[in-house]
């Protein structure tokens, strides 16, 4: 038996979601007030304003107040992040239910939309004129190398994508800091993609999540009462390609939901292969979640899926010159030893994984402070790993020893 056995897709089965109270159904509980919003609200103020929805309001990571200014706080070993990741909100929060996910619609019987943590952090709600004011004073200088809007099913989820981003590039050259989209495709259609191109957007992301249309049924679809489809979420991936071109689509990929590395890699190359990119998590089992019981992904697992992607997507390897076990862990890399000694000094390949930004192709902006793990124990480095912090990571890389 080995001590680091692969999770299979039974054992990382989702709780079932319970029943909502009709009381607390669609933001009901919130709609109930009539209070107008008030500047930057904190998640757990308790403060319940029905009125602060999107466009006019949005979401943003905690990473990206302390950046912009908007909330104090210190960031463990970083002093900002390059990328301004924003969320559309309503009171009635995302009718999906996606069983990893903290903004997922069961939580809507003991916990307000605006209050609910998503990767692993708080996300104030911020009037959207404030946050382009902030930025468009000075773009040039903008710590910021890139702008996304997360999309989440709701069915005002397309227009209000399309007036925030039309909001920022009215004042900020999309040139300057480019805009990604990270999108929903479940209530979507090739001229949405289209619009958000036209409308200035650099690059297009699904956020897939799961690796086999397997894990994705029992993560995101019927298996815990979710809208999702596996097939809708490839289509729509396909029209973004077309449109947006090389380079400039791909797809979010978990890590450590049931799949083996095997299938993650054959996705990654599939990805590359049709000339997109894979921006991948490390599965963390989110509080209040479907998936809170859940073991996070090994360390080994993810190490080896970090430095296999990272050198099919920036390092022309196929997945094909790589070696799996039995179990469908990487064995090879399919490049010589010194050369994959190099790269793993480098540490790149153990950043945090997203749409690039101003340093390097392989450098993303979405640095996402940790999104997908404590700081106790970083699965995506949000800063360049140094010397003590790639030690680390030689020693979880290896393959573990089997104990008969
Ligand atoms: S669609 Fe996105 S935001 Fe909504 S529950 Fe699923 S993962 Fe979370």
């Amino acid at each position: 038996m080995s001590c680091f056995e692969h999770k299979s897709n039974v054992e990382m089965e989702p709780r079932a979601p319970l029943k909502t109270p009709a009381d607390r159904k669609n933001g009901k509980h919130v709609k109930a007030n009539d209070i107008p919003p008030q500047g930057v609200y904190l998640p757990n103020n308790n403060f319940m304003a029905p009125h602060m929805i999107s466009p006019e309001y949005v979401q943003l990571s905690n990473a990206a107040a302390i950046t912009l200014g908007i909330m104090g706080g210190r960031m463990y070993r970083t002093e900002c992040t390059r990328c301004l990741n924003l969320l559309l909100t309503y009171p009635e929060g995302c009718r999906a239910n996606c069983a990893y996910c903290g903004l997922a619609r069961h939580r809507e019987a003991d916990r307000d939309y605006a209050d609910r943590n998503f990767i692993r952090v708080d996300w104030p709600a911020v009037p959207m004129a404030e946050i382009v004011d902030i930025v468009a004073k000075d773009p040039d200088s903008s710590p910021f190398h890139r702008m996304c809007i997360s999309m989440i099913t709701h069915p005002r989820s397309e227009d209000d994508t399309f007036t925030v981003l039309r909001q920022w590039t009215d004042k900020i050259d999309p040139e300057v800091i480019p805009v990604s989209i990270l999108s929903n495709p479940t209530t979507m259609t090739r001229a949405d993609v289209q619009k958000t191109k036209d409308l200035g957007a650099d690059i297009f992301t699904v956020a897939l999540d799961a690796a086999t249309p397997e894990v994705f049924d029992r993560t995101r679809g019927k298996g815990v009462q979710s809208p999702h489809k596996w097939s809708k979420y490839w289509d729509i991936m396909l029209e973004a390609k077309d449109i947006f071109g090389p380079q400039k689509f791909g797809a979010h990929i978990i890590v450590g939901m049931g799949e083996t590395e095997s299938d993650v890699l054959h996705l990654v190359q599939e990805l590359v292969d049709l000339g997109g990119h894979s921006h991948m998590f490390c599965f963390f089992p989110e509080q209040g979640s479907l998936m809170d019981h859940l073991p996070a992904t090994p360390r080994d697992q993810w190490r080896r899926v970090q430095l296999a992607r990272y050198l099919i997507d920036y390092r022309d390897v196929r997945v094909e010159q790589m070696t799996f076990d039995e179990e469908g862990r990487v064995k090879t890399y399919g490049i010589p030893d010194a050369e994959l000694a190099d790269i793993i000094d480098a540490g790149i390949a153990f950043r945090t994984s997203g749409c690039p930004g101003k340093f390097q192709d392989d450098i993303s902006a979405c640095d996402r402070p940790y999104g997908d793990s404590p700081p106790s124990d970083i699965a995506s480095y949000p800063f360049q790993p140094g010397k003590k912090d790639l030690r680390k990571i030689r020693k979880q890389l290896d393959i573990p020893v089997r104990i008969e």
